[in-house]
């Protein structure tokens, strides 16, 4: 069972490190990353320039790997189509360095590697731990062990990831969740650089949101649980589809 790892904090970030060596009993490791840290590179793929890889080993693990001076999303496309010997049975993405809650998963390198995942129709997970300050693995893990191996056992809907937060203290439980909602206050620093011109340096902290009810990933992170949300990639809104072929329709083709 091929098992492809990939991440957005770089091929060398003791995330993905200690990632592996928790899934490394689990089946055969291909890991594919970017060969620096591409955090917040959202879904981007690199098509103006070529692609570069070399491939690298990671002291302790055992694993195929391969950094490539490319995004997530060019990681996992690449890896599929041409490193793996064969179709990854599973493809997980982590663990990151920093949450990936809410919206701000449209944003995210990590969840990216998933969805590429499973664009490509194979079952993905997304595992970040919730903290910049703490850098103990261990729980998200052990979480992440469990939950390829309830994958493997139960398997996943096809075109669904499971994105995966672990808070750094010790957790209360798990919880499935949904999307919350996540807002930034004091986004842009606006400053002045050498040469006396005007530059924005986009940082910001999170809003606490009171639409985020108490089923939301946002909240669960907020008191210190596991949370689990299933992530498909069709954003379609069905709803309103129906609405506009109901009460658009007519007006809109008559022409
Ligand atoms: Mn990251």
């Amino acid at each position: 069972m091929i098992v492809l790892l990939s991440n957005d904090d770089g091929i060398h970030a003791p995330g993905l490190k200690a990632l592996a060596e928790s899934l490394q009993e689990l089946g055969e490791l291909y890991i594919v990353a970017p060969d620096r840290e591409r955090s917040a590179t959202g879904h981007g793929i690199t098509v103006h320039r070529p692609l570069r890889l070399e491939t690298v080993s990671i002291p302790g693990i055992k694993a195929r790997a391969w950094a490539v001076d490319g995004t997530p999303a060019d990681c996992v496309k690449l890896a599929v189509e041409d490193l793996l010997p064969d179709p990854p049975a599973l493809v997980v993405a982590g663990i990151n360095q920093g949450p990936n809650l809410g919206t701000d998963v449209l944003y995210s390198g990590t969840v990216s590697a998933a969805i590429e995942g499973i664009i490509n129709g194979f079952p993905a997970l997304a595992i970040s731990l919730t903290s910049y300050g703490s850098h103990d693995f261990t729980t998200a893990a052990e979480v992440a062990r469990k939950v390829v191996n309830l994958t493997m056992q139960k398997g996943l809907p096809r075109g669904t990831l499971l994105n995966i937060n672990v808070p750094p203290a010790k957790p209360r439980g798990i919880r499935f969740t949904r999307l919350g909602n996540r807002r930034y206050v004091n986004i842009f620093h606006k400053r002045t650089d050498p040469r006396g011109r005007i530059y924005y340096w986009m940082a910001g902290e999170p809003l606490d949101l009171d639409e985020n009810g108490d089923d939301t990933d946002v909240q669960a992170i907020k008191q210190n649980f596991i949370s689990i949300t299933p992530i498909q990639l069709d954003l379609t809104d069905y709803q309103s589809l129906q609405t506009l072929r109901q009460q658009w329709g007519e007006v809109i083709f008559n022409f």
